[in-house]
């Protein structure tokens, strides 16, 4: 056994619950995660897909990751291609290679495992004999144009939808043109050089039939200790920076039965269940399925609240479940950028929403802001930071206050994707501003380590166009800290800081449902100072998806 094979069964040998079936002859299906093991054993995309296809008799399945520093160099002093975690399979010996990608920046890493693989990275490259390269997860389903060029096919929006199908045709057709070319046809699927017209993103219409939980279980993955589930997928609030809430819309919540027995399942396991959705308080049962949770003796935590839905008896609940850090998400400071990004979470409701916190006895806060947000003005920051020193001043039970404060990048399918992108010295500037005028002077503040050297990558890989492609090979071999001397600047000028005309963007091929005048009324509304109500629970036709998938309204 090499030391790498030595790593991977270590791993293994630690993981309880669902094993897939390494038996199947007749197809070999890899899932990987461009990222390291304890993030991609914590994602619930890579979770879900990994259920279905590890409940699939019929197919040979196993995992990989991006490998951890150590083993990357042994793989590479030896020449020994990436293979897999149970089988110890060559990736490029597999029949087909799945790639789930949440966040751009692992497109880095997605080439990095073609490459430790010995498969070439351009699907042009590859012949019959090496796997079909297949793409799915947010990102790439937004705006996939920056690693077309390396794809068999991309899957777009909801992929649970179609694996089925897929797997069945897959066992069917074992020629890969063929099978690109039934796939052009598809819905919700693109093959580059085969689909013709833009691609309508796949939606699940009842996510109670797709349980979407931990269903494989490391201690060494993030979140450890607990069993994760989606309670709801979707967020009808229509914060205008928020790609996840116009690209999973319309809000689908999974019921309390489905929660209750997902708990169930997860006890098995873990102490502590782990509610995921865009905003936990948000749920309609909500108060039931943590009540259900305590009284199974178990823990619980959570992803995020919404101010505006959070009461008194949901917070004694989560204390209860041991839950001693609330975060909340004001993202501005001022009633001018509250207005324009859509998101009211006014300061004596932030207040309201912290006093309630202590007051059971929740005593550590975690708040989320923005910078570098459409039309902001340093006098935005200015409010930014006086509304945080409100707080730690006025409110002196606090223990801790957590700030993290990211830099904001206009994203694909938002109204705010036509905008420029701020300039790394102004974000750079302000972020600078807030630590100086916080950090010293408050003991109890701790502020999140800056996310900004990548800034200007991030926004290139979420928002250029096919012309990035070229540069990610070379970005991916020496490390994205020299990317500015691989990407010419007038690229950067023209794909992420110019005002981009709404007609042309790369990533209109992609059909969200969302109707495509609805963004250009919600920059009016932004330009007006004015809200856009959240998604009502019936009737509404505003933004074109419920019409789209005929259902007049949330559910
Ligand atoms: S049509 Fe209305 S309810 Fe449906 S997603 Fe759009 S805004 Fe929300």
């Amino acid at each position: 056994m090499n030391p790498v094979e030595r790593s991977f069964e270590k791993r293994r040998k630690k993981e309880e619950g669902l094993f897939a079936n390494i038996y199947g002859k007749r197809l070999s299906f890899l899932i990987s995660y461009p990222n390291y093991y304890n993030l991609g054993m914590a994602n619930l995309g890579f979770q879900s897909i990994y259920r279905i296809l590890a409940n699939d008799e019929r197919i040979l399945v196993d995992r990989a990751f991006l490998p951890y520093p150590q083993e990357e160099a042994y793989l590479r002093t030896t020449k020994t291609p990436l293979f897999s975690y149970t089988t110890y399979m060559p990736l490029r010996d597999f029949d087909i290679v799945a790639f789930s990608i949440s966040f751009e920046p692992d497109y880095l890493n997605f080439i990095k495992i073609l490459e430790l693989s010995g498969i070439p990275l351009y699907a042009k490259d590859r012949g019959d004999e090496y796997p079909i390269i297949l793409i799915g997860g947010i990102a790439p389903s937004a705006n996939p144009l920056p690693i077309e060029p390396f794809a068999d096919l991309f899957v777009i929006g909801e992929g649970e939808k179609v694996l089925k199908d897929l797997i069945d045709l897959l066992l069917k057709e074992r020629n890969k043109c063929e099978v690109l070319k039934v796939l052009s046809k598809w819905e919700g699927v693109y093959v580059p050089g085969y689909t013709e017209g833009k691609v309508r993103r796949l939606w699940i219409e009842d996510v109670n039939h797709y349980p979407s939980e931990t269903v494989l279980y490391s201690r060494e993955q993030e979140f450890p200790d607990m069993h994760l589930v989606e309670i709801g997928r979707g967020c009808g609030r229509g914060c205008r920076f928020c790609m996840a809430g116009y690209v999973y819309r319309p809000v689908r919540n999974r019921s309390f039965s489905v929660i209750r027995e997902s708990a169930k399942r997860g006890k098995r396991y873990r102490k502590k269940i782990g509610l995921v959705s865009p905003s936990v308080s948000d749920h309609p049962e909500i108060i039931e399925i943590l009540e259900e949770i305590l009284s199974e003796g178990m823990g619980v935590g959570i992803s995020s609240l919404r101010s505006d839905s959070v009461t008194r008896e949901l917070l004694y609940l989560l204390k209860e479940g041991g839950l001693n850090t609330i975060t909340l998400a004001p993202e501005v400071g001022s009633e001018k950028m509250r207005r324009i990004i859509n998101k009211n979470i006014y300061p004596e409701l932030l207040f309201e929403k912290i006093e309630e916190a202590l007051s059971v006895g929740i005593k550590s806060i975690k708040l989320y802001f923005l910078v570098g947000l459409p039309k902001e003005e340093d006098e935005d920051i200015e409010e930014m930071v006086s509304l945080i020193r409100r707080i730690i001043e006025g409110f002196k039970s606090i223990k801790e206050l957590i700030l993290s404060i990211n830099p904001f990048i206009p994203k694909p399918h938002t109204p705010f994707e036509v905008f420029p992108q701020e300039r790394e010295e102004i974000v750079e500037k302000r972020l600078s501003y807030i630590e100086k005028s916080l950090k010293k002077r408050y003991n109890k503040i701790k502020i999140l380590p800056r996310e900004i050297k990548y800034y200007i990558l991030q926004g290139l890989l979420s928002r250029g166009g096919k012309e990035i492609s070229e540069f990610l090979p070379e970005i991916a071999r020496n490390g994205p800290r020299r990317f500015k001397r691989v990407v010419p600047e007038e690229i950067s000028e023209r794909a992420i800081f110019s005002l981009l005309d709404p007609d042309d963007l790369p990533w209109k091929i992609i059909d969200t449902m969302v109707y495509s005048e609805y963004f250009e009324k919600e920059r009016t509304l932004m330009e007006k100072g004015r809200f856009t109500p959240p998604c009502p629970p019936k009737g509404c036709t505003l933004c074109g998806v419920c019409r789209n998938i005929n259902i007049g309204g949330n559910r």
